[in-house]
């Protein structure tokens, strides 16, 4: 599943594929279902709107158009990219002034494609209640996470997960952040110091840094706009390598299910 390293790189590559600013001439859509389904009606109130912008949101890219936004959620499959030619599982197409065609495919179909008016933004129950975005917001430090852990008995891992409270830190990231910084996954959050917290959320930011650069995961099937594949995944130090050497002390890497999602840790390495 795309997490938030593999969403912002698709963002960069859609804002390279837009660098013009292009009025949407009409969008079609394949007879097939996403997660939700717009009417024809709803498709053709975008038309002649121009893009103004894309921008994150979490885990979702928002085109924003003189009126209405386009909001934009890749799912576990979801992809976008500019190609004429029709293939497989392509659901969604943005005809543009430039004659250019932007296409959405998503071959297992849990994506959202969906369009709001820009007034109905902020009552949007699924921008609400997220929490803050490690990579897009500065106050995101040790400090702020020391704050905001004080009454949570959760496991580490869990809260920062958690997206009501820090957002994009999927199972993958989670798990190696935790690693970088030396904290156990299983640290109860309301124990952990303030110099812990700072490693964690420094772990945290050069971990979906260091994504971003190399474009994200291969776990799943992810592409980034544009159609080349992410290669994160070479340079995991914990995840997914269970009973191997770690790499600083040689003990196995240990895994347990902690909230349903498999995780991965150094027994040395990382302290309650
Ligand atoms: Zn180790």
């Amino acid at each position: 599943m795309p997490e938030l390293p593999e969403v912002e790189t698709v963002k960069k590559g859609l804002e390279l594929l837009l660098t013009k600013q292009q009025v949407i001439i009409e969008i079609s859509k394949s007879s097939k279902k996403l997660r939700n389904s717009l009417s024809l009606r709803q498709l053709s109130q975008v038309k002649n709107q121009k893009i103004l912008k894309i921008f994150r949101k979490a885990k979702y890219i928002i085109f924003e158009l003189s009126d209405y936004y386009i909001i934009s959620h890749l799912g576990m499959t979801g992809s976008w990219r500019i190609e004429d030619e029709q293939r497989k599982h392509d659901h969604i197409k943005i005809h543009l002034n430039d004659r250019r065609i932007l296409t959405y495919n998503d071959p297992r179909r849990f994506g959202v494609f969906d369009i709001i008016k820009k007034m109905d933004w902020l009552s949007d129950s699924r921008f609400t209640h997220l929490g803050i975005d490690p990579v897009l917001e500065s106050q995101f430090n040790g400090n702020y996470l020391f704050k905001i852990t004080r009454k949570s008995k959760k496991p580490i891992k869990n809260f920062i997960m958690d997206q009501s409270q820090i957002v994009g830190v999927g199972n993958i990231y989670a798990s190696e952040s935790l690693y970088l910084a030396g904290i156990h996954p299983m640290t109860q959050a309301f124990r952990l110091s303030e110099m812990s917290c700072h490693r964690i959320t420094e772990a945290i930011k050069e971990t979906l840094f260091n994504a971003i650069e190399c474009g994200g995961t291969t776990i799943s099937d992810f592409r980034q706009a544009g159609g080349s594949k992410g290669y994160f995944q070479n340079l995991l130090l914990v995840y997914g390598r269970e009973n191997k050497a770690c790499n600083f002390c040689n003990s196995l890497i240990e895994s347990q299910m902690l909230g349903g999602r498999n995780t991965f840790w150094c027994p040395k390495c990382q302290k309650v």
